[in-house]
């Protein structure tokens, strides 16, 4: 898993924790989505999914907290840096906090998702696709204020 190129690395603010990611990345988005928001403790979160096969904890241990039905998301029981995210609707993925990586510079957003949930004060400048919501199906629903 070390030799692929793409593989990445990070972990939480205190260390106790860490991990890598190998393969090519499936998606990284811009989450809007209240949850996020709350779990996190920030107006967005930056998520760059993978597959879970291709992810794995070098050190340490995570803490998981469902968040709604199905839904996972692992912390640092220490300093509580967010680190994943899991989806039971997407068995094969997981989401891997990019803020946590060591360079969140190698995986730049492709979108933004949840927009539908966006606070109003937070106004971004970039051109990336803008989608309302995620629907179950898996079919994103694409925002009017398409820039
Ligand atoms: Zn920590
Ligand atoms: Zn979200």
């Amino acid at each position: 898993m070390g030799d692929d190129p793409r593989t990445v690395t990070g972990g939480c603010i205190c260390g106790a924790v860490r991990y890598r990611a190998a393969g090519q990345s499936l998606l990284v988005e811009l989450c809007h989505c209240r949850s996020c928001r709350h779990a996190v403790g920030a107006p967005l979160m930056a998520w760059a999914a993978f597959r879970r096969d291709d992810f794995a904890i070098t050190a340490g241990q995570s803490t998981a907290y469902e968040s709604s039905p199905g839904l996972v998301r692992t912390f640092c029981g220490r300093c509580g840096t967010s680190l994943t995210l899991a989806d039971d609707r997407f068995p094969g993925e997981i989401y891997i906090s990019l803020a946590s990586f060591d360079d969140a510079e190698v995986l730049p957003p492709e979108f933004h998702i949840w927009r539908s949930h966006r606070l109003s004060w937070l106004e971004t400048s970039d051109s990336l696709p803008r989608y309302l919501q995620f629907r179950a199906d898996g079919i994103v629903e694409r925002s009017s204020e398409q820039p």
